[in-house]
């Protein structure tokens, strides 16, 4: 499933769009025949159903599957994006590459790891405190 494109600065391109899921690519992957690329959870899902390209509806099997092309991958990393808790009130804007580690660290990531504030020493998840 890849990241919703209301959640992106601009323009989306075309290219960068997964056609299974409608979203921006996530962890793409190309299929060797054709060159389309999708995000490789939607396609592999797929396949478990079809064994054929969503857009063209050639033979696909998974050992078809490759990872996308560098450029691609480069233009997604910096696609920018809010962050996942920009409803809980996060204002950042962040590249695709920066995104997870923001996240992991996120001041308003419920699931934030952090020293218990007890003064336990152990780290745990800030919904856990
Ligand atoms: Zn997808
Ligand atoms: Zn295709
Ligand atoms: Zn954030």
């Amino acid at each position: 499933m890849g990241f919703d494109i209301h959640r992106f600065q601009g323009v989306v391109d075309e290219e960068l769009i997964c056609s299974i899921c409608q979203s921006v690519l996530e962890d793409p992957v190309q299929i060797q025949q054709c060159e389309h690329s999708y995000c490789n959870d939607c396609i592999r899902e797929w396949l478990k159903r079809k064994r054929t390209c969503p857009q063209d509806c050639k033979e696909v099997s998974e050992k078809d599957l490759l990872p996308a092309s560098r450029l691609l991958r480069n233009l997604l990393g910096r696609m920018i994006i809010t962050c996942d808790f920009v409803d809980e009130g996060c204002s950042e804007l962040l590249s695709l590459d920066a995104l997870q580690s923001h996240v992991s660290t996120c001041v308003y990531n419920a699931r934030r790891l952090q020293p218990c504030d007890q003064g336990c020493g152990e780290i745990i998840a800030k919904n856990e405190v």
